[in-house]
């Protein structure tokens, strides 16, 4: 039986990604797994019905599950920053990273609008990304205007299923379409973005590039640190996680603890003071937050 990805859903047909064509599918009502219904993203076992259609029979076991958008089996996220305008956001950066992380999903940092950055700005930003670099992520510096830095993004994305996410007007939609520019997705500018209509049904749908599967919507539009515990903060920031391996003790929440090699690696710089922080807003956030019922 052939097995593809669905790569998008549309009044009921999914379309099933083999080699390079669609094969327009539709669902068994009961899978022979479970009672689940089909997402983008996912794989699955299907029959040949006539030549360009079939049936899905077997929806394969997700490695993970995104609600908005909806889309399973996601590899990594894109988070997309620009330089400037607006202005680079270590705080949010931050946030994304350790959402991203919290979803077992691997970050990828691309930074955007290189061109309008002033070079007296430059070192600043410089000294950010030897930072995120430091800490073991990678990071690409693109424009959408000039198409710098876009060879470097596009191997990354190959045999991988990826997400963009950031905020609004930094560039998502213009990147996404520099990438593929013979699909034209829609730029809104500033004042509405893709993803988030509230009134209007959004598809997903995951268009090739350069080999791997990029989702054409935006995801990650919340980011409460909902469902997180305190101690799950250092486990998503890398450095702390590495460093916490010597706090003297187990569970160290790296804030009035004696022997905390966390904070003697802020002492020391070998972690940059505005992540800690960082964490410690998230810290207070989670503490702060009202027990639900
Ligand atoms: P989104 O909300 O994240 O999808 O952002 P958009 O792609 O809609 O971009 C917001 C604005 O920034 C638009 O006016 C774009 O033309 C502009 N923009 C996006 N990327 C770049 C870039 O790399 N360089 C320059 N100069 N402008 C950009
Ligand atoms: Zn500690």
């Amino acid at each position: 039986m052939p097995k593809g990805q669905i790569m998008k859903a549309l009044s009921g047909f999914y379309y099933v990604k083999m080699e390079d064509r669609l094969i327009q599918c539709r669902g068994r009502g009961v899978f022979r797994n479970k009672n689940i219904s089909p997402l983008v993203g996912d794989y699955v076992h299907y029959e040949f019905e006539r030549d360009q259609e079939g049936t899905i029979m077997e929806v394969f076991d997700r490695k993970n599950e995104l609600v908005r958008p909806p889309i399973a089996n996601v590899d990594q996220a894109i988070l997309v920053f620009s330089c400037v305008e607006p202005e680079f956001n270590p705080g949010l950066l931050d946030r994304f990273l350790v959402l991203i992380e919290y979803h077992d999903i691997e970050p990828i940092i691309c930074l955007t609008k290189i061109d309008l950055v002033p070079k007296a700005k430059l070192p600043e930003l410089e000294s950010f990304i030897e930072d995120y670099r430091k800490i073991g992520y990678q990071v690409v510096i693109t424009s959408s205007e000039t198409a710098e830095g876009l060879e470097n993004l596009l191997p990354l994305l190959k045999d991988k299923l990826s997400v963009f996410a950031g905020q609004s007007g930094v560039g998502k939609s213009s990147l996404l379409n520099a990438l593929r520019p013979d699909l034209e997705l829609k730029t809104a500018g500033i004042s509405t973005h893709l993803g988030r209509g509230k009134h209007t049904t959004r598809h997903v749908e995951l268009m090739d590039v350069n080999g791997g599967a990029v989702a054409d919507t935006p995801g990650f539009s919340s980011l409460e640190l909902m469902e997180m515990e305190v101690n799950d903060v250092t486990f998503c920031m890398p450095e702390f996680q590495r460093a916490s391996e010597k706090c003297k003790f187990r569970g160290c929440l790296h804030i009035n603890e004696p022997k905390c090699a966390v904070k003697t690696g802020v002492e020391e710089g070998t972690i940059p003071a505005y992540r800690y922080d960082h964490y410690l807003q998230f810290i207070q956030e989670i503490q702060d937050r009202k027990p639900r019922y």
